[in-house]
């Protein structure tokens, strides 16, 4: 048996009334008001569960499995003794920051170079299923979308540039690396314009879709999300990113150098045992655009992969790629 930490970020769903599906998995006191966002299920020492069982009880469980090496199963020599995977519950009330994660040859990188803002040096593939209906953005658009987005949308235009705009088209019937090279150059455009810009392009395009009489799906999206975060860059994200709802049971796996950003809803987590994420909007947190825009993987592009899982003796069966989990 083992008790959970609880994680009261900000954008979490409040304990009151047991709507966060958090709150009534913790076994912890719930205050009304404090927003219960995360549940860890590990090692990790940012937060790491606590043995409940007698003779043991409140030992961290890293510390549990290196001195009951048995629990480990078979595979224990593969991880040097520790889980491999962090599992967590998440029940999110408001959109988390806009994000990617580096794979294990930049993590390691980021880590030597900036230790506070990249305390691991370990990749961070992860595959959310949903609880209940879970919304998030997830990965590029088809590229003909966004261009279509910006046609649509002229301070999203601004802030790319003529230019930049003109090469977006051009590429739509060339191959593969011309349209990622183009992509790039306009996510890259929006992500390093000055922040007066965009707050001028953000506030223009919010009153103007305000006394919109007719919305696109994709407009309805960015008003909802400018109450949570105002005339932010993110925003203008939106119109580059595939809007993903998921079903109770289906599930996106989330391999490194993918943009995504969850919006809402309750989904349960499994990733890499690592907590690194480079962030670039729709956050309070430490932003880095820069290693954001680099690291992105502009030749993937289209509709997110939803993954139905397989039914199997009872279970439901989700296999991503790679050994972590
Ligand atoms: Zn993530």
């Amino acid at each position: 048996k083992l008790e959970p930490a609880v994680q009261n970020y900000e954008w979490g769903v409040r304990g009151g009334g047991q709507s966060s599906l958090v709150a009534r998995m913790a076994n912890a006191q719930v205050a009304e008001e404090k927003p219960f966002a995360e549940l860890w299920m590990g090692t990790h020492p940012k937060a790491p569960s606590v043995v409940l069982e007698d003779g043991w009880s409140g030992m961290v469980l890293g510390e549990f499995l290196r001195l009951n090496e048995v629990f480990m199963g078979s595979k224990a020599g593969m991880f040097g003794g520790d889980l491999p995977y962090l599992f967590k519950c998440l029940s999110v009330a408001k959109a988390l920051s806009i994000q990617a994660h580096p794979d294990k040859t930049l993590a390691k990188l980021l880590h030597a170079r900036d230790k506070p803002n990249y305390p691991d040096d370990n990749h961070k593939p992860e595959l959310a299923c949903a609880v209940t209906e879970f919304e998030g953005l997830c990965g590029f658009r088809k590229l003909d979308e966004i261009v279509e987005n910006v046609g649509a949308v002229p301070e999203l235009k601004e802030l790319i540039g003529q230019d930049t705009v003109k090469l977006m088209e051009s590429s739509l019937d060339k191959d593969a690396q011309s349209r990622a090279e183009a992509l790039k150059q306009a996510f890259n455009m929006v992500m390093s314009s000055p922040e007066d810009r965009v707050k001028h392009q953000a506030s223009k395009m919010v009153d103007r879709l305000k006394s919109s009489q007719k919305l696109r799906d994709v407009e309805e999206l960015v008003l909802r999300i400018n109450e949570q975060f105002p005339l932010d860059v993110g925003l203008f994200n939106i119109f580059f990113l595939n809007h993903v709802k998921l079903r109770p049971g289906q599930a996106l796996f989330l391999g490194p150098n993918l943009p995504h950003a969850y919006l809402s809803g309750d989904c349960m987590e499994i990733m890499a045992t690592s907590d690194n994420v480079v962030r670039a909007g729709f956050t309070p947190k430490f932003k880095d655009v820069a290693t954001l825009c680099s690291m992105l993987d502009y030749e993937r592009s289209g509709p997110a992969e939803i993954m139905e899982g397989e039914a199997r003796e009872g279970m439901r069966v989700y296999a991503p790629p790679g050994h972590d989990f």
